[in-house]
């Protein structure tokens, strides 16, 4: 099979990239064209140095892949710091919609706003019912208020690319960004996150992720029957770059305002 030899194109690191195999399945697919189209022809030059840089950033790591299963910082834990000081800019918080606690046997054990989607009770209208507590969207979107960070509940690639990716490289929304997802999609995201000009922490889940491209693109269609959780470690390590953000905002807002799928909190 084809992809199994752009995998091996991956793991030898051929031309020092990692997208080939995912490259390869992703070819004519919906998001792929999405993103070929408004961002990489519309921003040629973007584009062209957003992959020397991703080049530049692969040909430095020794050992990356063993990275993608954890915390990877880009262009560097440094640099995310600075900056966000620096342009005092609270990055955009994006969390998968597997983060959500999810019973097929009782629907009291399910989150209350469903599953493959951007909706979130809490983030909506500040209610919450019990099974939000134990949330790890609840728990970070909490948080969020405090730091001022825009809160993202992530579903389709197709989507990613729409409310996130191309409103960053055409007018540079989101400059900034802390990311939850799998492993599998660290890999396959990075490429873009360096053409549309975007610093980012990229935390991987530890358990429920989709462990290859076909568990993927079955939850990029919404089918998702596993829930995923942060380890402790990273989960740790989030909270710590939380704390190196604390300098950002001056009052902490109460609630949060919805623009299309993006939560801001309020003034
Ligand atoms: S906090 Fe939001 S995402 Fe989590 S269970 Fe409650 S409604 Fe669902």
């Amino acid at each position: 099979m084809l992809y199994r030899f752009f995998d091996k194109l991956d793991r030898k690191s051929f031309l020092h990239f990692h997208i080939w195999e995912f490259a390869y399945r992703s070819f004519f697919k919906e998001y792929a064209r999405l993103f070929f189209r408004k961002a990489m022809l519309k921003h040629p030059i973007k584009t062209a140095s957003g992959l020397m840089d991703y080049h530049r950033f692969v040909k430095s790591k020794k050992n990356l892949f063993p990275q993608y299963q954890k915390v990877l910082a880009i262009p560097d834990e440094e640099t995310f710091a600075d900056q966000t000081k620096k342009q005092k800019k609270s990055p955009l918080l994006g969390l998968g919609f597997c983060l959500k606690p999810i019973d097929p046997e009782d629907s009291t054990g399910s989150c209350p706003s469903g599953r493959a989607n951007h909706e979130c009770i809490y983030l909506e209208k500040g209610e919450t019912q019990n099974i939000c507590q134990g949330c790890a969207i609840y728990r970070i979107a909490k948080k969020s208020l405090e730091l001022r960070c825009p809160v993202y509940i992530m579903t389709s690639a197709q989507d990613i690319a729409m409310d996130f990716l191309l409103p960053q490289i055409d007018k540079k929304i989101f400059p900034f960004a802390i990311l939850l997802l799998c492993p599998y999609s660290v890999q396959a995201i990075l490429p873009s996150l360096f053409i549309c000009g975007i610093d980012a922490h990229l935390f991987a889940y530890d358990t429920g992720y989709c462990k290859d491209y076909k568990e993927w693109r079955l939850a990029d269609l919404g089918t998702k029957e596993g829930r995923t959780t942060l380890s402790k470690e990273s989960s740790e390590k989030l909270f710590e770059l939380f704390g190196s953000l604390k300098n950002i905002p001056e009052i902490s807002p109460q609630s949060f305002n919805r623009e299309g799928n993006i939560f801001y909190p309020g003034e």
